[in-house]
């Protein structure tokens, strides 16, 4: 089996995968860009390979380079990390053709859950509660169209088979605006997706986004890790994320819980994984799965105390797992906030040198980050810098140490969303727990 890891990522995550991988005691090969040769993690590799310049189509998304890559250096695996080419099948096709172990689930696996009909197919055959609609892509014909979203109920939400990102979804609130609305998606989807499919859904008018993750060996072992809530949105992106979703009924969640994992045995998943639900009165409803880590998974090892990076590289290893569900106990309340080097008012990318970044601690605080003061945070790439994280035991102590915590964090030479991680702190309503997807949104609204 594999012995040394090419990271084929950047940022806390591919310092996140190092740390992994050497506290397992295997080597790292970090290919980097040219934008981030001073990265913490390129000065940790055993081995580091430069694969192309900042532009991330050049370095990071480049398949071959990043092959030629782990060739040049003996990896025998590749961990893709979040975002870039995590949730490619093609890539992972590729990296199982060229001999190499992709460090996640196979490409089969990544192409059922990356189409959202054939996900939700898969899904409501595990008994996995999904949202209402139609039970495919719908068809060409105009009145079969209007007579499903008819029985949808409307509002009804036109989505993209092969969307992502928030992107290729269509609110409509009546019949008349149905035909339109599809042929604009439609042309849309085709477009940004290169798959015209659409299917339609109940439009959910308050939900909240509440997860779950799992982990599983491909080998008929699963088990799911508990719930996260990642309600706190701006624009589809997380800002704020907490574990375990505050207020559910632990029975629902049980039998969620045991539906997703009961999905991965029969998908034969391997790896880290995330099951995306909206919860609305008291229900659950699967809108997508991730199969991949998160950037919000540290919320999950705070609870059950688990090293889910280190147990997606032990399972791809060929490890069976050796968690049974009823190891699996979460303990206390964890919290994070993604720190984005961002214009507090406009939200736009701010990248630059960060001159100072004093960075938290005491109990139960814990800050991913492969950033500090002298690091520049370059305009290609994602603007997350640090993560910081709090768990105590209780929600209401977890939200008092995070306050201390956003307190003492500071950080200078560049805008960040600190200021917005402070409002967030500073809503009663937030701190009751428990809001819907629109309620961050709604609170800038007022302020603005
Ligand atoms: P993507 O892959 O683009 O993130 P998702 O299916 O996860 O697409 O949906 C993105 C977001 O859109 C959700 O987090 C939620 O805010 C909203 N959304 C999706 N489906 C529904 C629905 N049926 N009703 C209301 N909101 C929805």
């Amino acid at each position: 089996m594999f012995d040394t890891v090419l990271i084929a990522n950047r940022g806390e995550i591919a310092l996140r995968i190092q740390r992994a991988c050497r506290t397992l005691g295997l080597r790292t090969v970090a290919a980097y860009s040219q934008a981030d040769r001073e990265a913490p993690h390129v000065r940790h590799a055993d081995i580091a390979v430069c694969i192309g310049p900042a532009a991330a189509g050049r370095s990071y998304l480049d398949a071959t380079a990043i092959l030629l890559a782990a060739q040049a250096t003996g990896a025998g695996a590749i961990h893709p990390g979040y975002g870039f080419l995590s949730e490619n099948a093609d890539f992972a096709a590729r990296v199982a053709e060229a001999g190499l172990v992709f460090i996640g689930p196979d490409a089969a696996c990544i192409h059922t859950m990356g189409d959202k009909v054939a996900a939700k197919a898969a899904m409501r055959a595990a008994g996995v509660p999904c949202v209402p609609g139609s039970d495919g892509a719908l068809p060409d014909e105009p009145e079969a169209v209007r007579r499903i979203a008819a029985e949808t109920g409307y509002p009804v939400l036109l989505k993209a088979a092969g969307g992502g990102g928030g992107r290729g979804m269509r609110v409509v609130r009546e019949e008349g605006a149905l035909l339109e609305a599809l042929a604009l998606v439609r042309e849309e989807a085709r477009r940004a997706f290169g798959n015209p499919a659409i299917y339609v859904e109940a439009y959910l008018p308050t939900p909240r986004h509440v997860e779950i993750q799992v982990l599983a060996d491909g080998q008929g072992n699963a088990v799911w890790l508990g719930t996260r809530d990642c309600s706190l949105q701006r624009r589809h992106q997380k800002v704020l994320e907490e574990a375990p979703a505050p207020g559910l009924d632990p029975a629902s969640v049980a039998e969620v819980g045991d539906a997703c994992a009961e999905a991965c045995r029969r998908i034969g998943y391997r790896g880290a994984g995330t099951f995306e639900f909206l919860y609305e009165d008291g229900r659950f409803y699967f809108i997508e799965m991730n199969t991949r880590v998160q950037v919000e998974h540290p919320v999950t090892e705070m609870v059950t105390g688990l090293d889910i990076v280190a147990g997606g590289i032990r399972v791809a290893r060929g490890e069976p797992l050796s968690l049974r569900q009823s190891d699996i106990v979460t303990r206390g309340h964890a919290f994070e906030c993604r720190i984005n080097a961002e214009d507090p008012v406009t939200f736009a990318p701010a990248p630059g040198r960060i001159a100072r970044f004093d960075v938290p601690g005491g109990p139960g605080v814990r800050v991913d980050s492969h950033a500090g003061a002298g690091t520049v945070v370059p305009p290609h790439y994602d603007s997350l810098i640090a993560k910081l994280i709090v768990h105590a035991p209780t929600r209401g102590e977890a939200l008092a140490r995070l306050r201390v915590a956003l307190s003492e964090t500071r950080i200078e030479g560049i805008a960040t969303n600190l200021p917005l991680h402070a409002r967030i702190l500073a809503d009663a309503v937030f701190a009751a727990g428990g809001v819907d997807i629109h309620h961050l949104e709604a609170m800038l609204g007022r302020a603005a």
